[in-house]
């Protein structure tokens, strides 16, 4: 039987070109050995709702008498359709290769879990766990306990609690220790400190959501000890220290350490809270890398409470870190916003499990991803770039020559901005373009190597494209995709 279509609608006649009639309706393309195929596996809606787009796009140009007679044969639209199921099914988060030579990047989701914080993670998640029951007396138990214990071991603190991330914490710690304060709101912070993270976690606009009122101190290049006393009155709520992870002021500068504020703060009954942004629980020099302050330094310097990411130098999760004095936590964590703001048992699972690798802190450069890559040996990095050099150049070639390169990486994720880690990598130089060329070469080359399946990340800069080797992990499969990377660019 007909599909009234196929009788009644009629394409122009131009010889070789698919006309009207030759468009199958649904149910038939539904019917063909091979799509009933497709159907066995991925069901039937997903199919025949696929199969109805695909006709529909091809319609207009059936019309327009576009395409060859071959595109409507059936093994050509079974393809088609498969094709289109497995778009629709792809995920849109894609592992991707990190050859920026940021390793902590934000836009390529920060730390890498540890092996062990992976286990834990699927363990936990393919059944029920002690979330928040307490196995010891059967009764109810608190999230919050199954790490407290070993965050204050690390750190030194008397409590502390964890939420959705650093931002989540600075917020509720202000609203928490500030605005719910009976006497008043204000928060000072010394001018050089008003730091904007990105997006629009700019700190005076923190203070303003948290409720609090904020107080600047000092000058943007210089702050004292007398500007935090002078601005201390019976409103006064809390002393903030924010750590200027992202930038540096040099030259003629001062600022106020820890050590001197927190006798201020407590002389007037009031607590110092520091937001240390990245917060390394180990010191970062003992491997030659710039050093980070540590949350256990600042409570050590009578900092009441510290707050740290989980996913920038701890090398774990998304997560909001906050250590410090018992009263003060107890009222972080009683407070309404702490509900809002908890942290998933996804992540807590992961997090625990990279806690618990600091208790061998000597294995932490082999077991602790994001401190493997910090630490990878100069020697080591070079040497697989000169590894990669003959077959990256000969895939690209004779478009394009590649050089092994001396190159500087950074930490990323606003650790140490100014400081920049020496590494090694690959640049790919256009060949034969002239000056005016040379842009559309190097994006034509970032845009097929994004469009890798296992999609490479690289950065341009100085008319060339710089692969940094420090962060590839997976070499054999950066080597096997040079083929299709080489049809790429043919085509
Ligand atoms: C990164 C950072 C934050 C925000 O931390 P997230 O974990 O990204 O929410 C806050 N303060 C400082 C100083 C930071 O460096």
């Amino acid at each position: 039987m007909a599909a009234p279509e196929e009788s009644v609608v009629h394409g122009s006649k131009a010889p070789g070109k698919a006309e009207a009639k030759d468009l199958p309706a649904v149910d038939r393309l539904l019917r063909l050995p091979a799509v009933a195929a497709l159907i066995e596996t991925q069901g039937h809606r997903l199919v025949a709702d696929e199969a109805r787009a695909l006709l529909e796009s091809l319609r207009p140009r059936v019309l327009a008498a576009e395409l060859a007679r071959e595109a409507l044969a059936p093994e050509a639209l079974a393809a088609a359709l498969e094709a289109r199921v497995q778009a629709r099914l792809a995920s849109r988060m894609r592992a991707v290769l990190n050859l920026t030579g940021t390793v902590i990047h934000t836009n390529l989701g920060r730390a890498l879990l540890a092996d062990s914080a992976l286990q834990q993670l699927l363990t936990m998640m393919a059944g029920p766990n002690n979330l928040e029951y307490d196995l010891a007396t059967g009764g109810r138990g608190d999230r919050d306990d199954l790490i407290e214990g070993l965050l204050c071991e690390l750190t030194g603190a008397e409590a502390a609690t964890v939420v959705n991330n650093n931002a989540a914490a600075v917020l509720l710690s202000i609203a928490a220790l500030a605005a719910a304060h009976p006497g008043g709101r204000e928060v000072i912070v010394s001018r050089g400190e008003l730091v904007e993270i990105g997006g629009a976690f700019r700190m005076p606009d923190v203070m303003a959501s948290a409720g609090a009122t904020l107080v600047e101190v000092g000058t943007t290049n210089r702050t004292h000890a007398r500007d935090y006393a002078g601005a201390i009155n019976a409103r006064t709520a809390m002393l903030m220290k924010v750590h200027t992870s992202n930038y540096q002021v040099q030259g003629f500068t001062a600022a106020v350490d820890e050590a001197t504020l927190a006798p201020i703060a407590h002389e007037h009954g009031l607590p110092l809270v520091s937001d240390l942004g990245s917060g390394a629980l180990v010191d970062l020099a003992q491997w030659g890398l710039p050093r980070e302050p540590m949350p256990q330094e600042m409570l050590a310097a009578g900092v009441d409470v510290v707050t740290f990411s989980g996913d920038k130098l701890l090398g774990g999760p998304q997560a909001g870190l906050i250590v410090g004095r018992r009263d003060y936590i107890q009222r972080i964590r009683k407070f309404p916003m702490k509900r809002a703001l908890r942290m998933s048992k996804l992540p807590l699972a992961a997090l625990e499990a990279t806690l618990r690798l600091y208790l061998r802190p000597d294995r932490l450069t082999r077991d602790l991803p994001t401190l493997r890559l910090l630490t990878r040996p100069l020697a080591e990095i070079e040497a697989q770039a000169q590894r990669l050099q003959p077959a990256l150049a000969q895939a690209l070639a004779p478009h394009y020559t590649v050089a092994v390169a001396p190159m500087l990486g950074q930490i990323g994720s606003g650790s140490l901005p100014v400081e920049r880690l020496p590494s090694a990598g690959l640049t790919v130089a256009p060949v034969g373009v002239g000056k005016r060329g040379l842009g559309t070469a190097l994006e034509r080359l970032s845009v097929a190597l994004r469009g890798l399946p296992l999609p490479v990340i690289g950065r341009i800069a100085e008319d060339r494209l710089w692969l940094d080797c420090r962060c590839l992990d997976q070499e054999a499969a950066f080597l096997a995709q040079l083929g299709p990377l080489s049809e790429a660019l043919q085509g």
